[in-house]
């Protein structure tokens, strides 16, 4: 294998000044998989003080001591080897310990495919990672109970990375995640959530669907996810929709991981549609064009087709589309107030009408619907 030429330079840079470093993490992982990493992280001898000396540029990210050096090329996270303290609270070591050797690091990582590493010129294996990589197996760097206790989120890891890289569980590892899944109460909401938005963006979310019983909160998730685009409001509400699950419960579960209000109303959004029959004119009326697919994506992909010819034939579903605007109405003695509804109120009647498209007939609605009301 190989890396990019110049995340190879960065390391004979410490090689040159006396230091250890090895490229290791997701970036050997993947690039042994014949996959193109989407970052590089190296693990070094050399302490932050001296990582910053070594560098143009740096910049220091996280509170551990990790370095970040920017390079005209890209960036690679350094950090020092380190072994982390106890984790009292199931969630950040309490400190880290610098000084410690390559070994000690590689103990502390969560997975054996994920403790590889690379010293640019050959593969240093130290947990048998490669054999696991080799047989597409998760399995945790040491005894998985402690692991898992040690940090609950490697529980969210676990699947999400089988997920990712279409991998099965080790027996040992996942009846041991199983087991500490309640401690994933303990964990910060938005952590959890973040997990979940990466793992429901793989290829095939369905493999990792074992992590959300174990949620608090959770629930037997049902069906495939991976027949919908990485779209994630299409992937939500699919898990959702194929699980059975509503709106209201939907909407209280996305919230208490405190997913941001567009994944949660455009989330609602998806699941309304869903629960109703609708044709394709009043779907994007109601819910507008991104709604719309996502609902047939999930429902009924073979009329993704009748949406574009809906689309391309110019015909109105939004009030963009009408042959009067919000000023024409005002001058038909609309009161402002009543613009937006008559405007809706008047799409939706060229919905199943578009030949009521044109002005003079608009007007004409106007003062009809205006002759109603004052009677
Ligand atoms: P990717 O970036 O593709 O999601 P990755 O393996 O690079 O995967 P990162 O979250 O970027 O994952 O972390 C980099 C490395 O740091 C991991 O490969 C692993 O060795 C270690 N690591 C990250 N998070 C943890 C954790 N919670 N417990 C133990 N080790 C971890
Ligand atoms: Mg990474």
């Amino acid at each position: 294998m190989r890396l990019e030429k110049w995340v190879e330079s960065v390391l004979r840079r410490f090689h040159r000044h006396g230091f250890e470093a090895y490229a290791v993490g997701g970036c050997v992982r993947d690039a042994l998989l014949g996959r193109t990493p989407h970052d590089y992280d190296i693990t070094t001898s050399a302490l932050p003080r001296e990582i910053r000396a070594l560098f143009e540029e740096t910049v220091d990210i996280g509170g551990f001591g990790t370095v970040c050096v920017i390079l005209p090329q890209g960036r690679v996270e350094v950090t020092t080897f380190r072994a982390d303290g106890s984790y009292e609270d199931h969630r950040h070591p309490d400190k880290v310990r610098f000084g410690v050797s390559l070994a000690e690091d590689v103990r502390r990582r969560d997975f054996t495919v994920n403790a590889l590493c690379w010293d640019g010129d050959r593969v240093i294996d130290l947990v048998d990672g490669q054999k696991d990589l080799r047989d597409s197996v998760m399995r945790t760097v040491g005894d998985p109970r402690q692991r898992f206790a040690e940090d609950p989120l490697r529980i969210l890891r676990l699947y999400r990375f089988a997920a990712q890289l279409d991998f099965t569980v080790d027996p040992e590892t996942e009846s041991a995640a199983r087991r500490a899944a309640p401690l994933l109460a303990g964990i910060g909401a938005p952590r959890i959530g973040d997990e979940l938005d990466k793992l429901l963006l793989t290829p095939r979310p369905e493999s990792g669907r074992a992590v959300f019983p174990l949620l608090p909160g959770g629930f037997a998730a049902k069906g495939t996810l991976s027949d919908l685009p990485p779209d994630l409001i299409c992937r939500w509400a699919g898990l959702f929709f194929r699980a059975g699950k509503d709106e209201a419960p939907a909407v209280s579960f996305l919230r208490g991981l405190h997913r941001s209000n567009r994944i949660v109303y455009g989330t609602r959004d998806v699941l309304r549609g869903l629960a109703r029959e609708d044709d394709i004119g009043h779907l994007l009326w109601k819910y507008g064009r991104e709604t719309t697919e996502r609902i047939l994506h999930i429902k009924d992909p073979a009329r993704l087709d009748e949406l574009r010819a809906f689309l391309s034939s110019g015909r109105c579903w939004r009030p963009e589309d009408l042959a009067l605007n919000g000023f024409d109405l005002l001058s038909a003695g609309v009161p402002p107030k009543q613009i937006g509804e008559t405007l809706s109120r008047l799409t939706e009647h060229v919905l199943s009408h578009p030949e009521d498209n044109t002005p003079e007939r608009l007007r004409q609605l106007i003062k009809e619907r205006q002759n109603e009301k004052d009677q």
